[in-house]
């Protein structure tokens, strides 16, 4: 039995897709702990904080009993699992498709002609829902794996599948047909957990740090020197998060301009910067980024 003193119980997959991005996330937010996949509970060194390793599929109710707090799990399992859960943040990882595909000789090219037919899945919930909203009756067939192969063996006419490249599909002679759900890594949090003052406020110093390392994610911090005559060609250029930082620099007449920059323009930026006059151009890493 893990007491209940006070502590925020965090709940992440103990092994696949989502667990070393989770871990990495929780790192980047200043947390240390030590994280064994054989071991159910790591305590937090620095923060009132305990991660909970467990299979993905059983977080959502996990949290929604309280047995952790919050919880990084894929939005395709909240929604199958329909667990009565807060949700937070989306987290920029784990994304996947769950996915309509059928055969490639299949004669079944829209939404529509599903009706009346049979699709394999192990996401009975989700598809019940799509099916309703379209309006469309189909038979379910739900199975535990390998859904793939449901049309080979005659099991389905089509399948409801995550995909992520498209890889498996292809090797299995299936074409997607529609998206029925985009998903990725995702906080949820228990609905009770706000109510208790001393978890709200860790929940909402964890919340800062969680934003600042996704704020974070993708950019670069630039510093550079420059004639003070180039300075509105250099801002010009400078896709900043406010107006770049100009300093004076001992040398009169030149300046150091500082600024954050997005990771994928950084090449382009760098070529027109020094077209422009800018010189020793530094680019370092950013942490977080707190507003
Ligand atoms: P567990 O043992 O924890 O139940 P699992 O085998 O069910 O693990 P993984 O395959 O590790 O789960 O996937 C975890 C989550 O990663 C999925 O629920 C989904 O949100 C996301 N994901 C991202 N890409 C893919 C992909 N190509 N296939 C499956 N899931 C993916
Ligand atoms: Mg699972």
């Amino acid at each position: 039995m893990i007491a209940n003193n006070g502590r925020l119980k965090i709940a992440i997959q103990k092994s696949g897709r989502l667990t070393d991005d989770s871990i990495s996330l929780l790192r980047a937010c200043g947390l240390e702990f030590e994280f064994q996949k054989q071991s159910l509970y790591s305590p937090c060194r620095n923060f009132g904080l305990d991660v909970l390793a467990l299979r993905d599929d059983d977080i959502p109710e996990y949290v929604q009993d309280g047995v952790a707090d919050l919880g990084i799990v894929g939005e395709n399992i909240v929604r199958e699992k329909r667990a009565q859960v807060a949700t937070f943040t989306k987290l920029g990882y784990g994304h996947c498709r769950l996915t309509l595909s059928v055969p490639r000789r299949s004669k079944i090219r829209t939404v529509a002609q599903l009706n009346r037919k049979r699709i394999a899945t192990t996401y009975p919930a989700i598809l019940q829902q799509f099916l309703r909203s379209q309006k469309l009756k189909a038979e379910i067939i739900e199975l535990s794996g390998s859904v793939e192969l449901a049309p080979t063996l005659d099991v389905a006419d089509a399948i409801c599948d995550i995909v992520s490249t498209g890889t498996t599909l292809r090797m299995n002679g299936l074409v997607p047909l529609h998206v029925v759900l985009a998903s990725e890594a995702m906080l949820i949090a228990n609905r009770e957990t706000m109510k208790h003052p001393e978890k709200k406020r860790l929940v909402e110093r964890l919340l800062i740090r969680i934003s600042g390392s996704l704020q974070a994610r993708g950019k670069r911090y630039m510093m550079m020197n420059a004639p003070s005559s180039a300075i509105s060609r250099i801002a010009s250029i400078l896709p900043s998060l406010k107006s770049p930082t100009v300093v004076p620099l001992a040398e009169a007449g030149m300046v150091a301009v500082h600024s954050v920059i997005a990771e994928d323009v950084l090449w382009d930026v760098m070529e027109k910067l020094k077209e422009a006059g800018a010189s020793d151009i530094i680019v370092i890493p950013i942490e977080t980024i707190i507003r």
